[in-house]
């Protein structure tokens, strides 16, 4: 059985049955997220269950997101597309929290044992941004350079770079 899970929940009353959960949550409600991404105008999917082990309730699953960035190379606009398990672990409070082993990541719920999925998911999300996001290949930042008229000086200059011959070959 596939649910909607709701804004805010008590993870304790979600994990007494098996239930899958399904989150579409857009990028705009994340505050942080949205100041570190050149637009967030995409939607992270996530797919979750959750579990009891030993003392401990866990939400564990997979998150997707396309993120809009800019290339730290050419400074066009990039995607990057990623699809990442997750694991985390409910706690009462920050206490609780350090007392956990290493392995575990916590998020701690707020005093009516709840938590609203902005709150739980964006960290996780946060988490996935590369720090210097690049076009997979040159070739692409220099495509998109081409495009604004914006060409490395060599090139301009007409300096003879076999490579160079070899890659507009390949473009037709
Ligand atoms: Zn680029």
């Amino acid at each position: 059985m596939v649910k909607a899970l709701p804004q805010r929940f008590n993870p304790d009353l979600l994990a007494r049955d098996g239930t899958r959960f399904e989150l579409v949550l857009p990028q705009s409600q994340m505050a942080r997220l949205s100041s570190i991404v050149s637009s967030a105008d995409n939607d992270v999917q996530v797919t979750a269950l959750f579990s009891r082990r030993t003392r401990h309730i866990l939400i564990s699953g997979r998150i997707s997101t396309r993120f809009t960035l800019q290339c730290q190379r050419c400074l066009n606009s990039m995607h990057v597309d990623i699809s990442e398990p997750f694991e985390l672990v409910f706690v009462d409070n920050e206490e609780k929290a350090s007392e956990l082993p290493k392995e575990l990541d916590p998020v701690v719920l707020d005093e009516k044992g709840q938590i609203h999925v902005v709150d739980l998911f964006e960290d996780e999300v946060i988490l996935h941004i590369p720090d210097i996001p690049k076009h997979s290949d040159m070739t692409t930042c220099e495509m998109h350079q081409t495009e604004f008229g914006d060409l490395p000086a060599d090139v301009e200059e007409g300096t003879k770079n076999p490579f160079e011959a070899l890659k507009n070959l390949n473009l037709h």
